[in-house]
């Protein structure tokens, strides 16, 4: 399987044709989808020593039962299921986050004016398109792999 650098580099180059997709969907939303998909949400969460989840420095602490859990290349690499496993695994830090800022009496507006719903589609198309490549990647190199070794 690729290392996370070579995940990242592959990820990266290929982010200015991710940004082809056409309208409606942002642009700026979709590469920041991209790259939250490629640098900190990666399937590799699915390790807790890889090279995404020590991005998370302290945080990576969050991630781990998540990597206890979901054994690696398992349900975290099936595409659209593992990054929706993901994104609800983190949504309920960030829930509890916001639940004990409400508590202290710290309000965070969620709905901030103008965000639209086709900026969180393309945020989530961005995320996706990051996952699938990494996906794509990993089971490239493993064929090939097998390929060579007959
Ligand atoms: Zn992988």
């Amino acid at each position: 399987m690729p290392s996370g650098k070579v995940h990242d580099a592959v990820n990266l180059a290929l982010l200015p044709f991710a940004i082809l997709t056409p309208e409606p969907f942002e642009p700026l939303m979709l590469t920041a989808g991209y790259l939250v998909g490629t640098l900190l949400l990666s399937p590799d969460l699915d390790l807790s020593s890889s090279r995404v989840a020590m991005r998370w420095g302290l945080l990576r602490a969050i991630w781990l039962p998540y990597a206890k859990v979901a054994a690696h290349r398992r349900i975290s690499h099936v595409p659209i299921v593992g990054l929706t496993v993901r994104m609800t695994y983190i949504c309920i830090f960030v829930g509890l986050v916001l639940a004990l800022l409400t508590v202290c009496g710290i309000k965070i507006d969620l709905n901030p004016k103008g965000m639209l719903l086709r900026h969180a589609f393309s945020f989530a198309l961005g995320m996706f398109i990051a996952d699938t490549l990494h996906i794509a990647l990993d089971v490239l190199v493993s064929s090939a792999k097998k390929l060579m070794s007959k």
